[in-house]
C-alpha cells in the first residue's frame, strides 16, 4: 500500500485525488504554483509544496520540481489528474527512474495513444473500427488531394500531436485543401512541436461516444459502458451523460467487449478511454485518453464505484476489483461543465468569487475548489466546477439537474451557468437527439444566453 501520494495538478480535480486518498488512508501532497498559495486543494491536502511560479511551464508542468516535492515529502507515487503533465510519457520515464510510481498507463501506452498516427495503426490491428482514411502520415499537398479526392470530400486534416481540439482543420471541397493541410501541419509545429498530418473522412451527423475502460496491466481489463459527449464547443465538450440516450445494451456491450479485448490485448494499466464517433450505427475509432477523464463522474454514477480508487489499486499492483459481470449500469447521470466564461462569447472571467453555495439533495455531487472569496487566477484552466446529477432515469435526472443549477449560486464572476439553464429548455437536449455539430448551430442562432 502506498502511505502518501502526491497530486500533480489543481482545482477540482486534486481535490477528488485528495478525497479517494483519505477514504483510503493515503495521505496526500499538494503542490502548488504562488498564484495557488490559497487553493482549495493545498488547503485540504495533509501537507504542500510550493513548485513555481504562476506559469504553469514553471510550476505544475515543471517534472524537476514535481520530482523535488515528491523527494522533500516522501511521497511514493504521483497522480496526474488530467491535462498538464498526464499524458506526457517522458514524466512517466522520469519517475520511474527516480524509483516512484505513477498512477497510470506505461510510458509505452502513453506513448503510442499520444501519437494519433500510431494509436490508431495499433486500435485497427488490435479489431477496433476506425475512421476511415490515409495510412499513416501525409507529407506532401499532392498526395493530400489525391486521397481527399479518392475519399471523397468532407474531409479533415489532423495533426498527429494534436489535441483539445487544436491542429484539425476541416476541407469541404478541393478548394479548401490546400489552406487545410498547411493550417493543420502548421498548428501541429506551432502547438505540439510536430508538423505530421493525417486524413481522415469529415463524418457529418457523427456523435461522439466514449468508452471507459480499465486495465490491471497484466492482461484482464473491463469496460464501463459509454459516455456521450456530443454537446460540444469547438470541439471541446460542455455536457456529457451515461449511458448515452442512443446505445441499446446490445451495442453497449459489443463496443465495449472489442474495448476492453483491445486494452487487454496491450496488457494496458489503469483507467482509459476509447473515443469514438458514432454515426448511422456504426463506431469509428479517433482517439485514446490514457488518463482519467474530466467526465468521468458520470459512470462513477451509474455504476456506483470509485474510478480513482481503483486507478491507485492499480498501481500497488493490485487485481481489479470488480469484473465485467459486476458491471451493471444502474439509472442515468448528467454532468455540466461550468467555466468562469462570459456566454455568449465564451471569454474569460476570472476575479473573485463572491458567493458560493453548492446545490445538494439526493442525486447530485458538485466537483469544485471554489469557495466564498476565493481569487480565480487568470493562468489556468477556466473549468471551476462539474454539476453532476444521478437519478432513475433519463427524464429525471434532466429534472433533477434544473433544480441543482436553480440552487446553485456562484456569484461575483461570469460563469457558463446561463448556457446550461437555457440548454434545458431546448426540445433536442430534452429529447437527446443532436450531433456533435448541434450546439455550434444552435449558438449562432441564440446570441441572447
Ligand atoms: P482532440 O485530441 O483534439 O480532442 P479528437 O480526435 O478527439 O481531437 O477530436 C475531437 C473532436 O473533433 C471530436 O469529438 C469531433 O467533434 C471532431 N472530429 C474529430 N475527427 C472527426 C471526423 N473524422 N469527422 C468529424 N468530426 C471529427
Amino acid at each position: 500500500m502506498f502511505n502518501k501520494i502526491l497530486i500533480a495538478n489543481r482545482g477540482e480535480i486534486a481535490l477528488r485525488v485528495i478525497r479517494a486518498c483519505r477514504e483510503m488512508g493515503i495521505k496526500s501532497v499538494a503542490v502548488h504554483s504562488t498564484a495557488d498559495s490559497d487553493a482549495m486543494h493545498v488547503r485540504m491536502a495533509d501537507e504542500s509544496v510550493c513548485i513555481g511560479p504562476p506559469a504553469g511551464s514553471e510550476s505544475y508542468l515543471s517534472i524537476p520540481n514535481l520530482i523535488s516535492a515528491c523527494e522533500i515529502t516522501g511521497a511514493e507515487a504521483i497522480h496526474p489528474g488530467y491535462g498538464f503533465l498526464s499524458e506526457n510519457a517522458n514524466f512517466v520515464q522520469v519517475i520511474e527512474d527516480h524509483g516512484l510510481k505513477f498512477i497510470g498507463p506505461t510510458a509505452e501506452h502513453i506513448r503510442i495513444m499520444g501519437d494519433k498516427i500510431t494509436a490508431k495503426e495499433t486500435m485497427r490491428n488490435l479489431g477496433v473500427p476506425c475512421v476511415p482514411g490515409s495510412e499513416g502520415g501525409v507529407e506532401t499537398i499532392e498526395e493530400a488531394r489525391q486521397i481527399a479526392e479518392d475519399m471523397g470530400y468532407p474531409v479533415i486534416i489532423k495533426a498527429t500531436a494534436g489535441g483539445g481540439g487544436r491542429g484539425m482543420k476541416v476541407a469541404t471541397s478541393e478548394d479548401d485543401i490546400d489552406v487545410a493541410f498547411s493550417t493543420a501541419r502548421s498548428e501541429g509545429k506551432s502547438v505540439f512541436g510536430n508538423p505530421e498530418v493525417y486524413i481522415e473522412k469529415y463524418l457529418t451527423l457523427p456523435r461522439h461516444i466514449e468508452i471507459q475502460v480499465f486495465g490491471d496491466g497484466k492482461g484482464k481489463a473491463v469496460h464501463l459502458g459509454e459516455r456521450d459527449c456530443s454537446l460540444q464547443r469547438r470541439h471541446q465538450k460542455v455536457f456529457e451523460e451515461a449511458p448515452s440516450p442512443v446505445i441499446d445494451e446490445a451495442t453497449r456491450q459489443r463496443i465495449g467487449k472489442t474495448c476492453a479485448e483491445a486494452v487487454a490485448g496491450i496488457n494496458y494499466a489503469g483507467a482509459g478511454t476509447i473515443e469514438f464517433l458514432f454515426e448511422n450505427g456504426e463506431f469509428y475509432f479517433i482517439e485514446m485518453n490514457t488518463r482519467l477523464q474530466v467526465e468521468h463522474p458520470v459512470t462513477e454514477a451509474i455504476f456506483g464505484i470509485d474510478l480513482v480508487r481503483e486507478q491507485i489499486r492499480v498501481a500497488e499492483g493490485l487485481p481489479l476489483s470488480f469484473a465485467q459481470d459486476d458491471l451493471v449500469i444502474n439509472g442515468h447521470a448528467i454532468e455540466c461543465r461550468i467555466n468562469a466564461e462570459k456566454v455568449p462569447e465564451f471569454r474569460p472571467s476570472p476575479g473573485t468569487v463572491l458567493q458560493y453555495h453548492a446545490p445538494g439533495g439526493l442525486g447530485v455531487r458538485m466537483d469544485s475548489a471554489i469557495y466564498d472569496g476565493y481569487k480565480i487566477p487568470p493562468y489556468y484552466d477556466s473549468l471551476i466546477g462539474k454539476l453532476i446529477v444521478h437519478a432513475a432515469d433519463r427524464r429525471t435526472a434532466l429534472a433533477r439537474l434544473e433544480r441543482a443549477l436553480s440552487e446553485l449560486v456562484i456569484d461575483g464572476i461570469d460563469t457558463t451557468l446561463p448556457l446550461f439553464d437555457a440548454l434545458l429548455r431546448q426540445e433536442e437536449v430534452i429529447s437527446g437527439d443532436y450531433t456533435i455539430l448541434w450546439l455550434e448551430k444552435w449558438l449562432e442562432t441564440n446570441p441572447e444566453i
